[in-house]
């Protein structure tokens, strides 16, 4: 499997796990997007499957090794989401459940659901995932990925062992993207972006699409600089209607506000977002306050969109707050 980078406490608290034979049932791995959230959830899963793993990892070359690695072991189950929102429905909760009394058929004798980027998920499919992971078939083993935790209603987060990933540090970035081969200036132009995060990291050298978001972002935020309502409102209205494009430039956007109010107090600070320079130019011409303002029609801004309103609505809302937040 990948070698893994970052992240080194919780890795070695999951060997450790598995080590001891104190294996949860029931884990939530949550960190921000590229975070690793995958990666360490197909480790547990591999070890939990593996027929010969050594000292806290899996060995790679059993059948069940073999068969994970190619995705394709019968007793690893990846749940569908389903619907505008892309949650896990009560249908989909019920056939899990039956599924899950149905004894695995591998050497090891586990099977492991995999319920990735959990978002959205309605309490009655929580309540219902609730019964089977307060008392699951001893085999049974259930992984959930999402950005936080609190996407679970507290009960279930009590069942749960639950692990926080974090970025990696920028030098363990251009190891593990060096040693893919990729050219130095990439790995600066992506980890000046995304910092210790691998997989934007990876994500912006080989996804047009972020790239597009990311200069989307330093246009608004441009805009923002000069106060031109107009391009600031074709600039958001550009977004078009795809929720998570909408979702992914809005946050980038607010880690630029961070840094603007950051940069207020203390110019030499570390910075978050995707560009030093915009937040720099922010931070000559909104005071921190403003900044926070803004910071909050942004997060009004994804709410809506999270809940299905029209998105030129809330754009053209959200330039109409933002102009009045700087001419004020
Ligand atoms: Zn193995």
């Amino acid at each position: 499997m990948n070698k893994i980078y970052g992240n080194r406490l919780l890795l070695s608290t999951v060997r450790n796990m598995i080590k001891n034979n104190h294996t949860a049932n029931s884990v939530i791995i949550f960190g921000e997007k590229g975070s690793g959230k995958k990666l360490t959830a197909n480790y547990y899963a591999n070890m939990l499957l593996c027929e010969n793993p050594y000292d806290g990892y899996p060995c790679g070359m059993c059948s069940s090794c073999r068969n994970f690695l190619s995705g394709n072991h019968p007793d690893v189950i990846y749940p569908e989401t389903s619907g505008k929102l892309e949650g896990y429905s009560v249908d989909t909760i019920r056939d899990i459940i039956k599924d899950a009394f149905i004894k695995p058929n591998n050497n090891t004798g586990r099977k492991i659901y995999i319920f990735r980027d959990c978002r959205n998920m309605d309490s009655r499919s929580q309540n219902m995932l609730l019964k089977l992971i307060e008392e699951p078939p001893e085999y049974a083993f259930f992984i959930f990925t999402a950005e936080s935790k609190y996407e679970f209603l507290p009960t279930v987060i009590s069942r749960c062992v639950c692990f926080n990933t974090s970025p990696c540090t920028e030098d363990e970035v251009f190891s593990a993207l060096s040693e893919k081969g990729i050219s130095e200036n990439e790995i600066n132009s992506a980890v000046s972006c995304f910092h210790g995060n691998i997989g934007m990291c990876l994500d912006y050298i080989n996804d047009g699409n972020l790239r597009k978001q990311v200069d989307l972002t330093k246009r608004i935020s441009d805009s923002i600089i000069r106060k031109d309502e107009y391009n600031l409102n074709s600039a958001l209205c550009s977004i078009g209607n795809d929720r998570k494009n909408i979702l992914a430039v809005l946050s980038m956007l607010d880690k630029l506000m961070r840094d603007c109010a950051v940069f207020n107090k203390d110019k030499s600070a570390r910075y978050i977002g995707c560009c030093r320079e915009s937040a720099e130019k922010l931070s000559l011409m909104l005071t921190a306050n403003q900044a926070e303002k803004i910071h909050r029609c942004i997060e009004n801004a994804r709410n809506a969109v999270s809940f299905n309103v029209n998105s030129s609505v809330t754009m053209s809302a959200l330039c109409a707050e933002i102009i009045d937040v700087i001419r004020s």
